[in-house]
């Protein structure tokens, strides 16, 4: 896992408000100056509700993943392993298959012409490729990401998923 983690190190920019450091935070503000190839952007922090001005150049500009709620957020591919790591806690999966999946995701983040994907289109990405890797993750994974609003829903999901796996079995292939 060491060598994942050592890896993931230097993508890790996270904005972090000057008051209190905490790292989310919206945009309230953006001018971009042509000339000098950067954006000025007055953000205002999540936690302690303070304004506070960044300049970021152009080719830093975040990656960004829209929320439910319409919120903005930095695509975080440490945020992503760790829901993988969560989720495959004491499974057999082996590290290099997370990595896969992390830089699949941001790969389908960084191929967005607006610069940003929603939360739901990157969770169903994750979910896709954990169904294949292990269920036991993927079923981990769904409960939280999902957020299934009655256990119905959660069962119906199961019982698809389960009877899938039994056809497999029968027929030896889909
Ligand atoms: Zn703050």
């Amino acid at each position: 896992m060491g060598g994942v983690w050592v890896a993931l190190v230097g993508w890790l920019i996270a904005m972090k408000c000057p008051y209190c450091g905490f790292t989310q935070d919206r945009v309230v503000d953006s001018r971009e100056s042509k000339e000098a190839d950067s954006i000025r952007r007055r953000r205002e922090c999540e936690g302690c509700n303070k304004r506070f001005t960044t300049y970021e150049r152009i080719d830093e500009i975040p990656y960004m993943v829209v929320k439910k709620d319409g919120r903005r957020e930095k695509f975080d591919r440490q945020k992503v392993l760790s829901g993988l790591l969560h989720a495959c806690e004491k499974r057999p999966v082996p590290a290099v298959n997370l990595q896969q999946i992390v830089d699949e995701t941001e790969a389908f983040v960084v191929d967005s012409p607006e610069r940003e994907r929603s939360t739901n289109e990157v969770g169903e990405l994750i979910m896709n490729r954990l169904k294949n890797i292990d269920t036991v993750a993927y079923i981990r994974f769904a409960s939280v990401y999902r957020d299934f609003k009655d256990v119905r829903e959660f069962k119906a999901e199961l019982e698809e998923l389960l009877s899938g796996k039994d056809a497999k079995k029968r027929k030896g292939s889909f």
